[in-house]
C-alpha cells in the first residue's frame, strides 16, 4: 500500500462546483482586488472571529507586512521560535530585522518561560508561531508583551481554526499571519495568505502596504508591496471556507486514532496533549525511537513520512552570521533526532490510517 503525504490530487480531482465558480469569475474579469477578494476577507474575519482581515500574496508577507506596520525595521530585533518553518524567519531578515530564537518544548513551540531572557532593548517585536497546529502558550505570552510594550504577531500559517481556552490562534497579538499554501490546511491552488488583526489603524495600514502604497490610483502615501491575495484564488477561498471545520474535525479525529494506536508502542512517545488546546494536526508528529531507521522502514513501505525539520533553522547555512552553533537551542536539537510526522489529512481512509500504525508497529516488532 502507499500512503502519500500529498493529498490535492483528491481534495481537487473532483470539485465542479468550483470550477463552475471560476467559469463564472473569469469573464468578470475582476481580477485586482475585485469583489470575491472582499467577500473572502470578510467571511475569513467571520472564521477566525476578528474585526479584519486582509489578503495577500503569501504567509510570508502577511509575517513580513504584519512587522512592518508595526514598526519593525533594519537593525530591530524580531524575537521568534528556534524551530519552524524558514518563511517565518524570512519575513524577519526581509526587513533588515534580527531574528533572535528562544527555544521550543514538547509542544513544539517556543517555551515562554524562557522568553523573558531573550529581550533586549533593541526588542521590536514578539512573533511566536503556533507550530504543527499546536498553539504557543498565548495567556503567559500575552501579559510579557504588555508588560514589556511589545507588539506580538502571531505566525498562525499552521494553525487555521486552532484555539486555546476556546479562543482562536490569531486573535491573540495586535495581528496574526496565516497561510493558504496548498500544503495549508485551508489551500487555494497557488500562494496565498491573509493578515487578521482587531486593530483598524493596523487594517488600515496594512491595505495600503499591500497595495503599492495607492491611497487611489493616483496617489502614493508610503512606499508599499505588491502582495494581493489573487481574486482568483479568493473564489478558491471562498468555496473552501465552509469546509474548514470539517477539515479541521478529520484531521483531530485522525491525530486520536494514531494517539491511540501508536501510543501503545514502547518505543513511540507521544507529545502531551493538551485539554485547554484545540490543536489542530497541520502536522501529526510524535517522537521516535531509532527515528532515521523508522523513516527509512516507512518510506520503504510506502508510508511518506517525513521530519520538520532535520536540521532547526537557527543552524541553517543562511544563517550563520548569527553565530549559532549546535546546542544553544537543545529542545530544538532534540526534536530534529526524535521526531517523525505521518499523513494526517482529511483525505486519508481507515485502511491508510491502519496501514500507516502497523508499518510503524512492524518496525519495532521484537526490538
Ligand atoms: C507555511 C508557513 C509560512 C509561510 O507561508 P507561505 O504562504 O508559504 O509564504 C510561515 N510560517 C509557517 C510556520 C509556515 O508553516
Amino acid at each position: 500500500m502507499k500512503v502519500r503525504y500529498s493529498y490535492l490530487a483528491q481534495q481537487f480531482g473532483d470539485c465542479d462546483d468550483l470550477w463552475q465558480q471560476l467559469r463564472e469569475f473569469v469573464p468578470t474579469g475582476d481580477f485586482t482586488l475585485g469583489k470575491p477578494l472582499a467577500e473572502f476577507e470578510r467571511r475569513f474575519a467571520a472564521l477566525i472571529g476578528t474585526r479584519h482581515a486582509i489578503g495577500v500574496n503569501s504567509g510570508t508577507d502577511a509575517l513580513k507586512l504584519s512587522l512592518k506596520a508595526l514598526g519593525v525595521g533594519h537593525g530591530d530585533e524580531v524575537i521568534t521560535a528556534a524551530n519552524t518553518f524558514v518563511a517565518t524567519v524570512g519575513a524577519i531578515c526581509e526587513l533588515g530585522a534580527v531574528p533572535i530564537f528562544v527555544d521550543c518544548d514538547d509542544s513544539f513551540c517556543m517555551d515562554v518561560a524562557k522568553l523573558e531572557a531573550a529581550i533586549s532593548p533593541r526588542t521590536k517585536a514578539l512573533l511566536p508561531v503556533h507550530f504543527t497546529g499546536y498553539m504557543t502558550d498565548m495567556r503567559r505570552l500575552m501579559p510579557i508583551a504588555e508588560r514589556r510594550g511589545l507588539p506580538v504577531v502571531e505566525d498562525a500559517c499552521q494553525s487555521i481554526a486552532g484555539a486555546l481556552d476556546g479562543r482562536n490562534a490569531g486573535t491573540w497579538g495586535n495581528a496574526a499571519g496565516f497561510s493558504l499554501h496548498p500544503l495549508k490546511n485551508l489551500n487555494v491552488w497557488s500562494d496565498g495568505g491573509v493578515i487578521v488583526t482587531n486593530d483598524d489603524a493596523l487594517d488600515r495600514s496594512l491595505r495600503l502596504l499591500r497595495n503599492h502604497g495607492l491611497a487611489d490610483r493616483d496617489t502614493v502615501v508610503v512606499m508599499g508591496h505588491n502582495s494581493r491575495l489573487d481574486t482568483f484564488q479568493a473564489v478558491v477561498g471562498n468555496w473552501l471556507i465552509p469546509k474548514t471545520q470539517a477539515i479541521t474535525d478529520q484531521r483531530i479525529a485522525n491525530a486520536r486514532f494514531y494517539d491511540e494506536h501508536l501510543g501503545k508502542l514502547r518505543q513511540i512517545s507521544i507529545p502531551r496533549r493538551i485539554p485547554a488546546m484545540r490543536c489542530v494536526y497541520h502536522l501529526y508528529i510524535v517522537f521516535a525511537e531509532d527515528r532515521d531507521a523508522l523513516l527509512a522502514h516507512c518510506i520503504a513501505r510506502g508510508v511518506e513520512a517525513k521530519v520538520h525539520y532535520p536540521v532547526p533553522i537557527y543552524r541553517q547555512p543562511a544563517l550563520k552570521h548569527l553565530g549559532h552553533r549546535e546546542g544553544d537551542f537543545p529542545v530544538a536539537d532534540r526534536h530534529a533526532r526524535e521526531i517523525i510526522s505521518f499523513p494526517c489529512d482529511q483525505h486519508l481512509s481507515e485502511d491508510e490510517k491502519r496501514y500507516v500504525v502497523a508499518t510503524v508497529a512492524e518496525f519495532y516488532r521484537g526490538r
